[in-house]
């Protein structure tokens, strides 16, 4: 049996799963202070196996970050410099050691590509990026089933754009300011016109603002990664329109630069939103502790 915890800044969702990711149990537990979390989720765990009569081979963690996701690093599954300041510093491998499985740890959108990768909008997709744009905006890659990543997982959703025209906007990033994040977040959006994006009609210049910033990220990661997919999720890319919009400043952004059958006229199946909806987290975890099991 796998178990799989997506862990988010306000919730984390925990679930067990048969190897073809089939959900047998799941819950949802607060994020509060770790102490509280690790000891529900511990119970979570430990009650779903004496309810299944099956232990636990691994445990596969898609946590916000920054978190440490090399597994030869002395600080791997460690959380880094997180505005939740009691969760700076713990650690999954320290915090999970007693329920005595193997724990991969890996970030939220990692898991995310990993899932759409597996079942979703990237099914034929040999690469594939996941994009989310909520509370921040991040990004995971996946490369036949395995994230990539560097001696960090990636952070392109902290790229500096090109200014859109008649955007003087200071940003909100504390690190970068002007960083994308800074600029195109949920939080950006309503500081900067006083709503959500899904809320200001379809005709107001905010549309059209966060769709170029939305499509530089596309450009970005078509030319870095050049990956056969892109998956955009997250709060902010519920609002209607916004992805049509985005596919056609990517597309203008691009300039028939890069050919590949990919990348099709108008980027419709490039281009693509969450085959899983908000699911891809939670899979994505189980998917992680199934690709550590098949390694050993
Ligand atoms: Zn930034």
């Amino acid at each position: 049996m796998l178990g799989g915890i997506e862990a988010g800044g306000t919730k984390c969702v925990v679930a067990v799963a048969d190897d073809d990711l089939s959900i047998s149990a799941q819950a949802t537990i607060p994020t509060t202070e770790p102490d509280e979390t690790f000891a529900s989720i511990i119970n979570f765990f430990e009650r779903a196996q004496s309810e299944h009569a099956s232990d636990l081979t691994a445990i596969g963690v898609a946590s916000f970050g920054p978190v440490g996701v090399d597994p030869a690093a002395s600080n791997y599954g460690e959380i880094f410099e997180t505005p939740k300041l009691a969760w700076r510093g713990v650690s999954y491998q320290d915090r999970l050691s007693q329920v005595g499985v193997p724990v991969i740890i890996d970030t939220d959108v990692n898991g995310a590509a990993l899932a759409e990768q597996i079942y979703g909008a990237g099914k034929s997709a040999e690469t594939l990026a996941y994009v989310t744009v909520g509370t921040g905006i991040g990004v995971g890659l996946v490369k036949a089933g395995k994230p990539l990543s560097g001696f960090s997982h990636y952070e392109m959703g902290h790229i500096l754009p090109r200014r859109a025209e008649s955007d003087t906007f200071e940003g909100l990033c504390p690190s970068h300011g002007d960083c994308l994040e800074g600029l195109a977040a949920g939080p950006a959006i309503e500081a900067r016109w006083g709503q959500p994006l899904s809320d200001l009609n379809s005709d107001h210049p905010a549309h059209d603002i966060e769709a170029d910033y939305l499509g530089q990220l596309v450009h970005s990661i078509t030319l870095t990664h050049a990956p056969h997919s892109i998956v955009l999720g997250g709060g902010v890319m519920k609002t209607e329109g916004l992805i049509e919009r985005i596919r056609a400043k990517a597309e203008r952004h691009l300039g028939g630069y890069m050919k590949h059958a990919a990348l099709d006229a108008g980027l419709q199946n490039y281009v693509t939103k969450p085959k899983l909806g908000d699911k891809s987290g939670i899979i994505g975890a189980l998917a992680l502790a199934r690709a550590c099991n098949a390694d050993e």
